[in-house]
Protein backbone atom coordinates (compact mmCIF):
# COMPACT_ATOMS: atom_id res chain seq x y z
CA UNK A 1 0.00 0.00 0.00
CA UNK A 2 0.99 3.62 -0.42
CA UNK A 3 2.94 6.10 2.28
CA UNK A 4 0.40 8.67 2.04
CA UNK A 5 -2.64 6.21 3.66
CA UNK A 6 -4.74 7.62 5.91
CA UNK A 7 -5.85 5.93 8.82
CA UNK A 8 -9.95 6.09 9.46
CA UNK A 9 -10.59 2.62 11.97
CA UNK A 10 -8.33 0.96 14.18
CA UNK A 11 -9.63 -2.32 16.19
CA UNK A 12 -7.37 -2.83 19.11
CA UNK A 13 -6.85 -6.33 20.55
CA UNK A 14 -10.73 -6.70 20.21
CA UNK A 15 -12.22 -9.89 21.91
CA UNK A 16 -15.95 -10.99 21.98
CA UNK A 17 -17.19 -13.86 23.90
CA UNK A 18 -20.85 -15.29 24.03
CA UNK A 19 -22.31 -17.15 26.87
CA UNK A 20 -23.38 -20.73 25.99
CA UNK A 21 -25.20 -23.75 27.81
CA UNK A 22 -23.94 -25.08 31.51
CA UNK A 23 -22.21 -22.39 31.77
CA UNK A 24 -19.36 -22.03 28.95
CA UNK A 25 -18.38 -19.33 26.95
CA UNK A 26 -18.06 -19.21 22.85
CA UNK A 27 -15.05 -17.50 21.63
CA UNK A 28 -16.10 -15.79 18.77
CA UNK A 29 -12.97 -12.91 18.49
CA UNK A 30 -9.97 -13.35 20.49
CA UNK A 31 -7.57 -10.02 20.58
CA UNK A 32 -7.90 -9.04 17.26
CA UNK A 33 -5.62 -6.30 16.01
CA UNK A 34 -6.98 -4.57 12.72
CA UNK A 35 -6.29 -0.96 10.70
CA UNK A 36 -8.78 0.25 8.12
CA UNK A 37 -7.82 3.10 5.54
CA UNK A 38 -9.05 5.63 3.31
CA UNK A 39 -9.55 4.41 -0.20
CA UNK A 40 -8.11 0.74 0.54
CA UNK A 41 -10.28 -2.37 1.14
CA UNK A 42 -9.09 -4.67 4.08
CA UNK A 43 -10.00 -8.13 2.60
CA UNK A 44 -11.00 -10.78 5.88
CA UNK A 45 -11.03 -14.66 4.76
CA UNK A 46 -11.41 -17.59 6.72
CA UNK A 47 -13.64 -20.47 7.30
CA UNK A 48 -17.46 -20.29 8.20
CA UNK A 49 -17.36 -19.81 12.18
CA UNK A 50 -13.76 -18.30 12.35
CA UNK A 51 -15.34 -15.05 13.43
CA UNK A 52 -15.08 -12.39 10.55
CA UNK A 53 -18.76 -11.15 10.85
CA UNK A 54 -18.70 -10.85 14.65
CA UNK A 55 -15.70 -8.72 14.32
CA UNK A 56 -16.93 -6.81 11.11
CA UNK A 57 -20.36 -6.36 13.38
CA UNK A 58 -18.35 -4.68 16.29
CA UNK A 59 -16.61 -2.48 13.57
CA UNK A 60 -20.26 -1.23 12.04
CA UNK A 61 -21.75 -1.16 16.36
CA UNK A 62 -24.22 -3.94 15.44
CA UNK A 63 -22.41 -5.96 18.85
CA UNK A 64 -20.00 -4.61 21.37
CA UNK A 65 -16.74 -6.11 21.98
CA UNK A 66 -16.10 -7.32 25.38
CA UNK A 67 -12.41 -6.08 25.41
CA UNK A 68 -10.23 -3.99 23.40
CA UNK A 69 -10.83 -0.82 21.80
CA UNK A 70 -12.58 0.17 18.28
CA UNK A 71 -11.05 3.47 17.36
CA UNK A 72 -12.77 5.80 14.87
CA UNK A 73 -10.42 8.59 14.08
CA UNK A 74 -9.05 8.43 17.21
CA UNK A 75 -12.18 8.08 19.23
CA UNK A 76 -13.53 4.80 20.65
CA UNK A 77 -16.85 3.97 19.14
CA UNK A 78 -17.18 0.41 20.51
CA UNK A 79 -19.04 1.97 23.89
CA UNK A 80 -21.04 4.84 22.18
CA UNK A 81 -24.68 5.02 23.15
CA UNK A 82 -28.14 6.75 22.55
CA UNK A 83 -27.96 10.06 19.90
CA UNK A 84 -23.78 9.78 19.95
CA UNK A 85 -24.05 6.09 18.63
CA UNK A 86 -26.77 7.30 16.27
CA UNK A 87 -24.65 10.00 14.33
CA UNK A 88 -21.82 8.00 14.20
CA UNK A 89 -23.85 5.60 12.16
CA UNK A 90 -23.96 7.84 9.23
CA UNK A 91 -20.40 7.06 8.77
CA UNK A 92 -19.83 3.52 9.00
CA UNK A 93 -22.06 1.75 6.69
CA UNK A 94 -23.33 -2.29 5.83
CA UNK A 95 -23.90 -4.38 2.74
CA UNK A 96 -25.41 -7.46 3.97
CA UNK A 97 -25.22 -10.85 1.90
CA UNK A 98 -28.68 -11.75 0.99
CA UNK A 99 -30.57 -8.17 -0.33
CA UNK A 100 -33.85 -10.16 -0.01
CA UNK A 101 -33.91 -10.74 3.05
CA UNK A 102 -32.20 -7.10 3.90
CA UNK A 103 -35.17 -4.99 2.09
CA UNK A 104 -39.01 -4.91 3.21
CA UNK A 105 -40.33 -6.47 0.18
CA UNK A 106 -43.07 -3.60 0.46
CA UNK A 107 -40.95 -0.69 0.20
CA UNK A 108 -40.28 0.63 -3.59
CA UNK A 109 -36.41 0.75 -4.55
CA UNK A 110 -37.11 4.48 -3.74
CA UNK A 111 -38.00 4.10 -0.21
CA UNK A 112 -35.25 1.45 0.47
CA UNK A 113 -32.55 4.17 -0.88
CA UNK A 114 -33.70 7.15 0.82
CA UNK A 115 -35.05 5.47 4.04
CA UNK A 116 -31.06 6.10 5.82
CA UNK A 117 -31.66 10.02 4.29
CA UNK A 118 -35.14 10.54 5.62
CA UNK A 119 -34.42 8.50 8.96
CA UNK A 120 -31.43 11.73 9.53
CA UNK A 121 -33.70 14.33 8.06
CA UNK A 122 -31.16 15.04 4.99
CA UNK A 123 -33.74 15.36 2.15
CA UNK A 124 -37.58 15.93 2.06
CA UNK A 125 -40.00 13.49 1.15
CA UNK A 126 -40.28 15.49 -2.24
CA UNK A 127 -36.96 14.75 -2.83
CA UNK A 128 -36.79 10.97 -2.87
CA UNK A 129 -37.79 9.88 -6.46
CA UNK A 130 -34.77 12.43 -7.70
CA UNK A 131 -31.97 11.07 -5.39
CA UNK A 132 -32.96 7.31 -5.56
CA UNK A 133 -32.48 7.73 -9.87
CA UNK A 134 -29.13 9.72 -8.73
CA UNK A 135 -28.12 6.76 -7.06
CA UNK A 136 -29.28 4.07 -8.99
CA UNK A 137 -27.33 5.62 -11.62
CA UNK A 138 -23.89 5.56 -9.44
CA UNK A 139 -24.80 2.28 -9.27
CA UNK A 140 -25.00 1.15 -13.13
CA UNK A 141 -29.03 0.28 -12.43
CA UNK A 142 -31.63 2.77 -14.81
CA UNK A 143 -33.14 5.31 -12.79
CA UNK A 144 -36.50 4.28 -13.07
CA UNK A 145 -36.17 1.18 -10.77
CA UNK A 146 -36.50 3.49 -8.79
CA UNK A 147 -40.54 3.07 -8.67
CA UNK A 148 -39.87 -0.53 -8.48
CA UNK A 149 -40.56 -3.59 -5.98
CA UNK A 150 -37.04 -5.73 -5.02
CA UNK A 151 -38.61 -8.87 -6.42
CA UNK A 152 -39.18 -7.75 -9.47
CA UNK A 153 -35.38 -7.46 -9.52
CA UNK A 154 -32.65 -10.04 -9.94
CA UNK A 155 -30.21 -11.13 -7.31
CA UNK A 156 -27.43 -8.71 -9.05
CA UNK A 157 -29.50 -5.83 -9.21
CA UNK A 158 -30.97 -6.22 -5.89
CA UNK A 159 -27.41 -6.34 -4.33
CA UNK A 160 -26.48 -3.19 -6.54
CA UNK A 161 -29.96 -1.47 -4.89
CA UNK A 162 -27.83 -2.38 -1.83
CA UNK A 163 -24.85 -0.58 -2.52
CA UNK A 164 -26.88 2.48 -3.49
CA UNK A 165 -28.36 2.27 -0.36
CA UNK A 166 -25.29 2.18 1.51
CA UNK A 167 -23.58 5.16 -0.46
CA UNK A 168 -26.08 7.60 0.20
CA UNK A 169 -25.44 8.73 3.44
CA UNK A 170 -21.72 9.37 1.67
CA UNK A 171 -19.81 7.20 4.80
CA UNK A 172 -16.24 6.61 4.91
CA UNK A 173 -15.95 2.99 5.72
CA UNK A 174 -18.80 0.23 4.07
CA UNK A 175 -18.17 -3.03 5.08
CA UNK A 176 -19.90 -6.12 2.30
CA UNK A 177 -20.62 -9.13 4.41
CA UNK A 178 -20.35 -11.83 1.79
CA UNK A 179 -22.02 -9.62 -0.45
CA UNK A 180 -21.43 -11.56 -3.24
CA UNK A 181 -21.52 -14.92 -2.08
CA UNK A 182 -25.25 -15.35 -2.73
CA UNK A 183 -24.64 -14.16 -6.66
CA UNK A 184 -23.49 -16.41 -10.02
CA UNK A 185 -19.82 -15.91 -10.95
CA UNK A 186 -20.78 -13.44 -13.64
CA UNK A 187 -22.58 -11.50 -11.79
CA UNK A 188 -19.74 -11.47 -8.77
CA UNK A 189 -17.41 -9.96 -11.43
CA UNK A 190 -19.71 -6.89 -12.41
CA UNK A 191 -20.27 -6.36 -8.77
CA UNK A 192 -16.74 -6.10 -7.82
CA UNK A 193 -16.01 -4.29 -10.76
CA UNK A 194 -18.66 -1.82 -9.72
CA UNK A 195 -16.99 -1.29 -6.58
CA UNK A 196 -13.74 -0.81 -7.33
CA UNK A 197 -15.27 1.77 -9.67
CA UNK A 198 -16.36 3.69 -6.66
CA UNK A 199 -13.93 3.12 -4.33
CA UNK A 200 -11.45 5.43 -6.86
CA UNK A 201 -14.62 7.61 -6.97
CA UNK A 202 -15.42 8.42 -3.69
CA UNK A 203 -11.97 7.28 -1.65
CA UNK A 204 -14.09 5.02 0.67
CA UNK A 205 -12.24 2.58 3.19
CA UNK A 206 -14.18 -1.15 2.44
CA UNK A 207 -14.08 -4.00 4.76
CA UNK A 208 -14.72 -7.02 2.33
CA UNK A 209 -15.74 -10.48 3.99
CA UNK A 210 -15.04 -13.15 1.96
CA UNK A 211 -14.39 -17.39 2.38
CA UNK A 212 -13.47 -16.86 -1.17
CA UNK A 213 -9.43 -16.41 -1.23
CA UNK A 214 -9.25 -16.45 -5.03
CA UNK A 215 -11.95 -13.62 -4.86
CA UNK A 216 -10.75 -11.67 -1.86
CA UNK A 217 -7.12 -11.43 -3.05
CA UNK A 218 -8.17 -9.64 -6.58
CA UNK A 219 -10.35 -6.95 -4.67
CA UNK A 220 -8.16 -6.25 -1.48
CA UNK A 221 -4.84 -3.67 -0.67
CA UNK A 222 -4.68 -5.60 2.45
CA UNK A 223 -5.90 -9.56 3.17
CA UNK A 224 -6.53 -10.43 7.17
CA UNK A 225 -6.49 -14.56 7.24
CA UNK A 226 -8.66 -15.45 10.62
CA UNK A 227 -8.70 -18.52 12.19
CA UNK A 228 -11.06 -19.87 14.95
CA UNK A 229 -11.70 -16.09 16.18
CA UNK A 230 -7.85 -15.11 15.74
CA UNK A 231 -5.54 -13.30 13.02
CA UNK A 232 -3.48 -15.36 11.74
CA UNK A 233 -1.31 -13.56 9.11
CA UNK A 234 -2.38 -9.75 7.16
CA UNK A 235 -0.24 -9.71 3.87
CA UNK A 236 -1.06 -6.82 1.16
CA UNK A 237 -3.84 -8.78 -1.30
CA UNK A 238 -1.33 -8.97 -4.30
CA UNK A 239 1.31 -10.91 -2.10
CA UNK A 240 -1.01 -13.70 -1.22
CA UNK A 241 -0.57 -16.63 -3.68
CA UNK A 242 3.10 -15.73 -4.23
CA UNK A 243 4.00 -14.41 -0.38
CA UNK A 244 1.95 -16.06 2.54
CA UNK A 245 4.10 -17.79 5.34
CA UNK A 246 1.71 -18.87 7.69
CA UNK A 247 0.57 -22.48 7.72
CA UNK A 248 -3.18 -21.70 7.42
CA UNK A 249 -3.04 -19.55 4.52
CA UNK A 250 -0.87 -22.05 2.48
CA UNK A 251 -3.39 -24.86 3.32
CA UNK A 252 -6.34 -22.32 2.01
CA UNK A 253 -3.97 -21.18 -1.09
CA UNK A 254 -3.58 -25.16 -1.85
CA UNK A 255 -7.13 -25.58 -2.05
CA UNK A 256 -8.34 -22.75 -4.15
CA UNK A 257 -9.84 -24.85 -7.49
CA UNK A 258 -7.55 -24.05 -10.83
CA UNK A 259 -8.98 -24.40 -14.03
CA UNK A 260 -5.51 -25.37 -14.97
CA UNK A 261 -5.05 -27.74 -12.25
CA UNK A 262 -2.73 -30.71 -12.62
CA UNK A 263 -5.23 -33.70 -11.76
CA UNK A 264 -2.26 -36.42 -11.31
CA UNK A 265 -0.75 -34.55 -8.56
CA UNK A 266 -2.48 -34.93 -5.00
CA UNK A 267 -4.83 -32.05 -3.74
CA UNK A 268 -3.80 -31.00 -0.73
CA UNK A 269 -6.57 -30.44 1.82
CA UNK A 270 -5.97 -29.13 5.05
CA UNK A 271 -6.32 -32.61 7.56
CA UNK A 272 -9.29 -32.98 10.80
CA UNK A 273 -11.80 -30.23 11.89
CA UNK A 274 -11.28 -27.16 13.30
CA UNK A 275 -12.16 -27.17 17.42
CA UNK A 276 -14.98 -26.22 18.91
CA UNK A 277 -14.92 -22.49 19.82
CA UNK A 278 -16.54 -23.23 23.01
CA UNK A 279 -13.30 -24.88 23.92
CA UNK A 280 -10.60 -23.46 22.67
CA UNK A 281 -7.07 -25.01 22.96
CA UNK A 282 -4.03 -23.52 24.50
CA UNK A 283 -1.56 -22.70 22.29
CA UNK A 284 -2.06 -22.04 18.40
CA UNK A 285 -5.35 -22.21 17.27
CA UNK A 286 -4.40 -24.29 14.20
CA UNK A 287 -2.24 -27.11 15.78
CA UNK A 288 -4.19 -29.89 15.09
CA UNK A 289 -4.37 -29.58 11.90
CA UNK A 290 -0.59 -27.99 11.20
CA UNK A 291 1.53 -29.93 9.30
CA UNK A 292 4.51 -28.33 11.15
CA UNK A 293 3.02 -28.28 14.70
CA UNK A 294 5.76 -28.61 17.24
CA UNK A 295 6.20 -28.41 21.21
CA UNK A 296 5.87 -24.87 21.61
CA UNK A 297 2.87 -24.46 19.73
CA UNK A 298 0.70 -26.66 22.33
CA UNK A 299 1.53 -24.51 25.19
CA UNK A 300 2.24 -21.03 23.77
CA UNK A 301 -0.21 -19.05 21.78
CA UNK A 302 2.31 -16.57 18.76
CA UNK A 303 1.71 -13.28 18.96
CA UNK A 304 0.67 -11.22 15.74
CA UNK A 305 4.38 -9.72 14.84
CA UNK A 306 5.19 -7.42 11.94
CA UNK A 307 8.08 -9.52 9.83
CA UNK A 308 7.95 -6.69 6.87
CA UNK A 309 6.24 -3.68 5.68
CA UNK A 310 2.41 -4.75 5.74
CA UNK A 311 3.35 -8.33 6.84
CA UNK A 312 2.12 -9.66 9.86
CA UNK A 313 2.08 -13.55 10.71
CA UNK A 314 0.94 -15.20 14.34
CA UNK A 315 3.36 -18.59 14.12
CA UNK A 316 6.52 -20.07 16.03
CA UNK A 317 7.91 -20.73 12.84
CA UNK A 318 9.19 -17.45 12.11
CA UNK A 319 11.30 -15.14 14.30
CA UNK A 320 11.20 -11.07 14.61
CA UNK A 321 12.44 -10.87 11.28
CA UNK A 322 10.35 -13.44 9.68
CA UNK A 323 13.55 -16.15 9.41
CA UNK A 324 11.90 -19.47 9.44
CA UNK A 325 13.67 -21.08 12.61
S1 LIG B 1 2.34 -21.78 15.54
FE1 LIG B 1 2.87 -23.93 15.24
S2 LIG B 1 0.90 -24.97 15.02
FE2 LIG B 1 0.54 -22.81 14.72
S3 LIG B 1 0.66 -22.53 12.54
FE3 LIG B 1 2.70 -22.09 13.35
S4 LIG B 1 3.80 -24.03 13.24
FE4 LIG B 1 1.63 -24.49 12.99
Amino acid sequence: MSETRELILEAKHVTKRYPASGDRMLTACQDVSLKFYKGKTLGIVGESGCGKSTFMRMVVSLEQPDEGEILFHGRDISRLKGRELRQHRQKIQMVFQDPAEAFSPKMKVMDIICEPLLNFKRIRKSEKEAVARKYLEMVELPGDFALRYPHSMSGGQRQRVGIARALVLEPELIVYDEATSALDVSVQKTIVELLVKLQKEKDIAYGFICHDMALVQSLSHQVAVMYLGSIMEVLPGEKVASGCRHPYTKAMIDAVFDLRMDFDKPIKSIESEAPSPLDLPAGCPFQNRCPRCMEICRREKPALRQIEEDHQIACHLYGQQGEQR
